[in-house]
């Protein structure tokens, strides 16, 4: 067992606070991915998990352990960062068996592990090579299996995949997957891809600013974002956002056009809806197209809605030109609210 919780953690250097009060449970075998743009706190949480940073305030706890006043190598965790710190003098097996050695344990079990992860990772012809001989995705490879051979209650990943080239990324994406859920560890990932995230996680913790503004299904994130930043940080294009003017009793103007929303007392909110949720119908926001990108499975057509850039996914049998009025209709039940004071969803 080896659920984490961390609770009121803050983090201030100097002057700058990069973490305010972060709780978040991770509940055993659970993967669960920080993400967010640079600078917004993600390595700092993780390093304070890991004990390579004091927090300034709040409690880490491991398997029911509280552990912020521990070592490292006194939490049962494995690390692997993005550069990856494989020691080129040493061969793959002597890579992978080196935090075994560490903790003497007997030589057949040395082996055992060092075979077994090397297998899992698909390096296993590689084991008598120096690892200064390998190749970036190779090198990532033993990294992983490093770590995975310590047998760890938790897998703390920062990173771990952006030294890679695109192809490679989308490989070891989907082995890291199966990998982790196989060996059952508890696994909190950095990242600031948000493909990566969505493809990976369990839960999504997106960060702003030293806060997780929301922890959830990667689905949910998605498709109910708590908060505008959400929206605009998740989804590529992200969600689109129009001013909306009360008209009373729920009703709200967006674009010349009524829609029932929420029953607020604030004189303007934000309608929101992702690109994909727009659709050519009639009667639908009016839409002056600026640019059309033909992506081939589908076209990405930019346009102003009431001076309001924004972005639709339509079908690529869509004949359009810039300069062309749509009538791009959203889908009812995906329009969502957003208080501007607050940044809030509004449900
Ligand atoms: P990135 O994706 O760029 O690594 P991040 O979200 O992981 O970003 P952190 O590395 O956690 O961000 O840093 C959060 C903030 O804290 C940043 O503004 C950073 O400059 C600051 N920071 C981190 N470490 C220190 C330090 N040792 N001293 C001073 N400021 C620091």
């Amino acid at each position: 067992m080896a659920e984490i919780e961390i609770k009121g953690v803050g983090k201030t250097f100097r002057a700058f606070t990069a973490l305010h009060s972060i709780d978040l449970t991770i509940n055993d075998q659970e993967f669960v991915v920080l993400l967010g743009a640079s600078g917004c706190g993600k390595t700092t949480l993780l390093r304070i998990i890991a004990g390579l940073e004091v927090p300034t305030t709040g409690e880490v706890w491991i398997g029911g352990r509280r552990v912020d006043r521990l070592p490292p190598r006194a939490r049962g965790i494995s690390m692997v960062f993005q550069n990856y710190a494989v020691f080129p003098h040493l061969t793959v097996f002597e890579n992978i068996a080196f935090g075994l050695r560490m903790q003497r344990l007997p030589k057949p079990e040395v082996v055992r592990r060092v075979t077994r992860t090397a297998e899992l990772m698909h390096i296993e012809q590689l084991l008598k090579r120096y690892s200064g001989q390998l190749s970036g995705g190779q090198r990532q490879r033993v990294a992983v299996a490093r770590a995975l051979a310590m047998e760890p209650d938790v897998i703390l990943m920062d990173e771990p995949l952006s030294n890679l080239d695109a192809l490679l990324r989308l490989e070891m994406r989907a082995e890291l997957k199966g990998v982790l859920a196989a060996s059952k560890t508890t696994t909190i990932y950095v990242t600031h891809d948000q493909v990566e995230a969505m493809s990976l996680a369990d839960r999504i913790a997106v960060m702003h600013g030293g806060d997780i503004v929301q922890a959830d299904r990667p689905v949910e994130v998605y498709r109910n974002p708590a908060a505008r930043f959400v929206g605009s940080f998740i989804g590529n294009p992200p969600m689109n956002f129009l001013p909306a003017r009360a008209l009373g009793e729920g009703r709200w103007q967006v674009a010349g056009h009524d829609f029932v929303g929420p029953r607020s007392a604030a004189p303007q909110i934000e309608f929101a809806i992702r690109p994909e949720d727009l659709h050519p119908a009639e009667h639908g926001l009016v839409a002056e197209v600026r640019v059309v990108e033909p992506l081939g499975p589908h076209t990405l057509v930019t346009a102003t809605v009431a001076g309001v850039m924004l972005r639709a996914v339509l079908e690529s049998t869509l004949v359009v030109a810039p300069g062309d009025h749509l009538s791009l209709a959203p889908v009812a039940d995906r329009i969502r609210w957003f208080d501007p004071e607050t940044q809030k969803a509004i449900t």
